[in-house]
């Protein structure tokens, strides 16, 4: 028996189900599923469902099923179907053995649509598609009741009979709720229940050639699983009294409460998943894992953990109405889950030689370094320093504008856990003129990272040694998307891709306790950022590392503003 918590429920969602607990709707139960459709992989929206069902389940002691809604054979797969399933359990839940598919009721419902003839609620309707959407009338003016309506119960279920046999054409009858043409609700105006469709469906094959809609289908495998409360997105609040319409009719026994809440839409991205399958098929990213995709299995591949998504889904909390989410919030619940987790290391994206000419050539000394500032117990490591380094370009400037306070001829800086150099000369590239080498010279009472005399330094920049470090290629990302809502910019929405969204630096040099980095494992570069181990393109020989999320975060600055 679920209990109701003392404190009061966190959303809407939770206030119905305590309401009804309290009054008992249910027998005290509470039941949930996740419902998604096998023709795509899941999104971070999709997230959100599966948080907020599996969540409620958890919450009150009840089951929470992972349901196929697979009633439509075209653009469903065992490929999404798996998918499905290994992001579900990667975000960390569990649905036991109740992964269950829409597709094993498929005779269940055709009974269920034989009962609906029988009691006179539905018919054979043999208008073509365009004539019923002619028919059906619009908001302001009722809809024409189709010359089919009256015809008699046993030839309606002839009709059915032979549609399921497969003497028909596609699209020569549908089968159609008979309810009220004349209904303010479209929805209601005598809806298809089934069609005629031959297609292969990729788990009943060629068994059938007709198939349920959704709205047909959806009540009644809630009802047949026994689900409380069947949670699903806006769009649907139209097709709720259909839902309760054709439960009514056919007088289940458990007929579950329908509740809609916002979807999620997230900027710089798009969360639908007819547009993610264009970016994919036409080739604008290299999979629906591209770590620009805002897909649970892109984000997995980036280097997102799954605390950091379901505390991204608890933050945003459901709400009635539809907004916008800055992506900059789910950027910041990564990191901030990252920050406690994740070894620091030093590596450098854009390598820039430094010698260190009193520093003797053979020499090399191991500097100890800790893992994780503030965790001792993370331990540390041993970081070789010799008189060849590297360190980022942008460290350093010839000409330093005046606030540059790193590295600049005649200007001392401190080495991250080492000791502080002093730019004496630059080389220059003969023929681009560039400066292709700093020389510096070191001060050996620093090691410390402090001068005995008590001089200061302005900045600290991170290094690795030339000989000890190893190669390795970066992967930057920035926002998916040149606007916020790209979405709402009309169909051709590939144009508003940002065509900077991945950049790919290969010649990267990263300490050498990278060498062999495990794919999947996630490091902080001091000053640069959370990167993962590519999982698909990293080898211990050629180490691939994509920025999960730079160090700097934007959301408390935005937050900032929304106070304001
Ligand atoms: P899309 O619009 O991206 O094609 P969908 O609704 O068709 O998504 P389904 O597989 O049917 O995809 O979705 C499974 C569940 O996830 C549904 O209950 C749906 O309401 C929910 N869902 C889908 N997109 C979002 C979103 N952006 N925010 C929250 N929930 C979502
Ligand atoms: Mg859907």
């Amino acid at each position: 028996m679920a209990q109701t918590n003392s404190s009061p429920p966190s959303d809407f969602i939770r206030g119905i189900i305590e309401e009804h607990l309290r009054n008992n709707r249910f027998q005290g139960r509470v039941a949930t599923r996740f419902p998604p459709e096998p023709n795509g992989y899941l999104h971070i929206g999709h997230a959100k469902s599966v948080c907020l069902n599996f969540g409620i389940a958890a919450q009150y002691g009840g089951p929470c099923n992972l349901r196929m809604d697979d009633t439509d054979p075209s653009g469903e797969s065992l490929e999404y179907v798996e998918s499905i399933i290994n992001d579900v359990r990667w975000l960390g839940f569990d649905w036991g053995d109740r992964l269950f598919y829409a597709s094993d009721y498929f005779e269940q419902l055709y009974q269920f649509a034989v009962q609906l003839i029988k009691t006179g609620k539905a018919y054979a309707c043999s208008l073509s598609a365009d004539e019923i959407r002619e028919q059906r009338g619009t908001l302001t003016e009722p809809g024409k009741e189709s010359p089919y309506r009256n015809r008699a119960i046993e030839e309606n279920l002839d009709l059915f009979a032979r549609m399921r046999a497969g003497e028909f054409e596609d699209g020569a009858h549908v089968l159609r709720a008979k309810i009220d043409m004349a209904s303010p609700n479209i929805t209601m105006r005598d809806p298809v229940l089934y069609r005629i469709k031959r297609a292969t469906h990729y788990r009943t094959g060629r068994q059938w050639c007709i198939y349920p809609m959704y709205d047909f289908a959806h009540c009644l495998s809630d009802s047949i699983e026994k689900i409380t409360h069947s949670i699903c997105t806006l769009e649907f609040e139209n097709n709720r009294p259909l839902y309760d319409w054709i439960l009514d009719q056919l007088n289940v026994d458990c007929h579950p409460q329908q509740i809609e809440f916002a979807r999620l839409n997230l900027s710089y991205t798009i969360l639908s998943k007819r547009r993610l399958i264009e970016l994919v098929s036409k080739g604008n990213v290299t999979g629906w894992d591209d770590p620009r995709m805002p897909t649970i299995a892109g984000m997995r591949r980036r280097g997102y953990t799954p605390e950091a998504i379901r505390n991204f889904c608890a933050r945003i909390g459901v709400a009635k109405n539809e907004n916008l989410v800055d992506v900059s919030l789910l950027e910041h619940c990564v990191r901030e889950d990252l920050n406690e987790r994740v070894p620091r290391v030093m590596g450098v994206l854009r390598p820039l030689r430094v010698v260190i000419d009193n520093y003797p050539e053979e020499q090399v000394e191991e500097f100890e370094c800790p893992n994780h500032p503030q965790n001792p117990g993370m331990g540390s490591r041993r970081v070789p320093f010799s008189r060849i380094l590297y360190i980022e370009q942008e460290d350093f400037l010839e000409n330093p504008p005046k606030k540059f306070y790193r590295l600049a001829p005649g200007r001392e800086v401190r080495l991250r856990y080492g000791y502080f150099i002093k730019c004496a000369s630059v080389v220059k590239d003969p023929n681009t003129g560039e400066v292709a080498e700093v020389h510096c010279t070191y001060d050996p009472k620093t090691r410390s990272g402090f001068a005995p005399d008590g001089r200061k330094v302005d900045a600290t920049i991170h290094w690795v040694s030339a000989n000890h470090s190893v190669p390795a290629e970066g992967r930057l990302y920035d926002r998916f998307f040149k606007f916020a809502d790209p979405a709402g910019e009309g169909d051709d929405f590939t144009k508003y891709l940002n065509p900077r969204s991945l950049e790919t630096l290969t010649s990267c040099r990263v300490e050498s306790s990278l060498t062999g980095a495990a794919p999947g494992s996630r490091y902080q570069f001091e000053r640069l950022g959370y990167f993962c181990v590519d999982p698909v393109d990293s080898f211990p020989k050629r180490l691939v590392f994509n920025r999960i999320v730079p160090l700097r975060d934007s959301w408390a600055k935005v937050s900032e503003k929304e106070k304001k």
